[in-house]
């Protein structure tokens, strides 16, 4: 058996198409879990051009016992636990669901660890959204939680599981606190990809204006690729830790869609106050580019976070290369580019509007 063996579940999503490429690079052998389907969604992957370096297997973090043989089968040395129902929104339609993969699933995850492969180094992906209704600006490793959605809550028991592992059975379990991480590759659903895709197509047909809800919400939004170098380094260190990944900038879903916007050549005009937008008009031809719905606005918000990473930055010797207005151009143009090649034929979920 080669001495590097990964397991990424969740490796169909954003972060284990990044994930993967790094740790193929870094010469391991990539197991890539993925939901027992007969068509798994590999249009990420696709895009990486590295479909064919990764070993496919068969996990639902639902199923226990799948879990465990898998473990005993393939005895990966690193498990990176990127699995989950990850969307905020959906979270608060299906709770129950939400909580069964992101909270119960980690507990299976773990507790088949600890009975087949204790030795094993396991990384679970927290998230800011566990600051939630943030309690100290900016965010650390030390900052108390205050959940504001199904989804963070579940999340939140998922990191005080790994800490419990870590530190009732001596497991190497790390959690990673990271905050907002974009790209070309996120889902359609997330409000970065969804105001690119919708203003790449806007920019060409000039019909249908982008559905926002909360324009007022802040985040530190960061590049996916930067952040998986981080969840690697974790799980190089002598000992298991916690720690948060972040810019340290914070920049409002107001300002992403000017900048992305900008990058289309479409100067936005905002209508209605700030902080009570009602959509916004492209100042050169007085089309309506955005609209505000509130169909789009959540039971609960999170309303800023802003992350420090200092911990990371002196421990991993990490820090989040690419700034925002370099992720919203890298963003914006693969939109662009897209919006010229008519819809993604390998994006299942590319709904139209997002
Ligand atoms: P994605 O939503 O892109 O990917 C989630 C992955 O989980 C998909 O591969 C999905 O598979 C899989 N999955 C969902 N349910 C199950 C299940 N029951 N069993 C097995 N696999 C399942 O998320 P990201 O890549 O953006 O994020 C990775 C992780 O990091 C997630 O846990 C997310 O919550 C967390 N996180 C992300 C942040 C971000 O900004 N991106 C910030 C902080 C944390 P399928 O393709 O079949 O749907
Ligand atoms: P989240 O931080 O994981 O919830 O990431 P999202 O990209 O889904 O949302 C970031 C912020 O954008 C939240 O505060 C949302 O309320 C806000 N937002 C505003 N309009 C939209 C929208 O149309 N879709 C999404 N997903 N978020 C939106």
């Amino acid at each position: 058996m080669p001495d590097k063996r990964a397991l990424i579940t969740g490796v169909t999503g954003q972060d284990g198409a990044y994930l993967s490429k790094l740790l193929l690079e870094k010469g391991y052998k990539v197991y890539g879990a993925h939901r027992p389907t007969a068509s798994p969604n590999l249009w990420r992957l696709d895009e990486l051009k590295i479909q064919n370096q990764i070993d496919f297997v068969p996990l639902d973090l639902l199923e226990f016992s799948n879990i465990q043989l898998l473990f005993e089968k393939i005895r990966p040395t690193e498990i990176y636990n990127l699995a989950a129902q990850s969307f905020v929104s959906k979270s608060f339609a299906q709770p129950l669901h939400t909580g069964d993969v992101d909270a119960l699933g980690v507990a299976r995850l773990l507790e088949a660890m600890r009975t087949t492969i204790p030795e094993a180094r396991f990384y679970q992906a927290s998230t800011s959204e566990m600051f939630g209704k943030v309690l100290a600006v900016p965010q650390n490793e030390n900052t108390p939680f205050y959940p504001r959605s199904p989804y963070a809550v579940a999340k939140l028991y998922a990191h005080w599981l790994t800490i419990n592992y870590r530190e009732s059975y001596g497991m190497f379990a790390c959690s990673g606190i990271l905050f907002n991480h974009e790209s070309p590759l996120r889902g359609i659903e997330f409000v970065t990809r969804k105001i690119c895709s919708g203003l790449a197509r806007w920019s060409r047909s000039q019909g249908a204006p982008v559905a926002l809800g909360n324009v007022s919400a802040r985040r530190d939004w960061g590049f996916a690729g930067d952040y998986v170098k981080g969840m690697w380094l974790m799980l190089q260190q002598a000992s298991a830790d916690d720690y948060v990944l972040a810019t340290g900038q914070t920049h409002s879903v107001r300002e992403f869609a000017e900048a992305a916007a900008s990058t289309m050549g479409i100067q936005l005009e905002w209508q209605g106050s700030e902080g009570a937008e009602v959509g916004a008009i492209d100042y050169n031809t007085g089309k309506k580019v955005i609209e505000i719905h509130p169909s789009e606005l959540r039971p609960a918000d999170v309303e800023c976070t802003q992350g420090d990473a200092s911990k990371a930055r002196i421990n991993l010797g990490w820090t989040s290369e690419v700034g925002f207005e370099e992720l919203v151009a890298m963003m914006a143009r693969a939109e662009l580019t897209r919006a010229h090649q008519g819809p993604l034929r390998h994006d299942p979920i590319f709904t139209g509007q997002g």
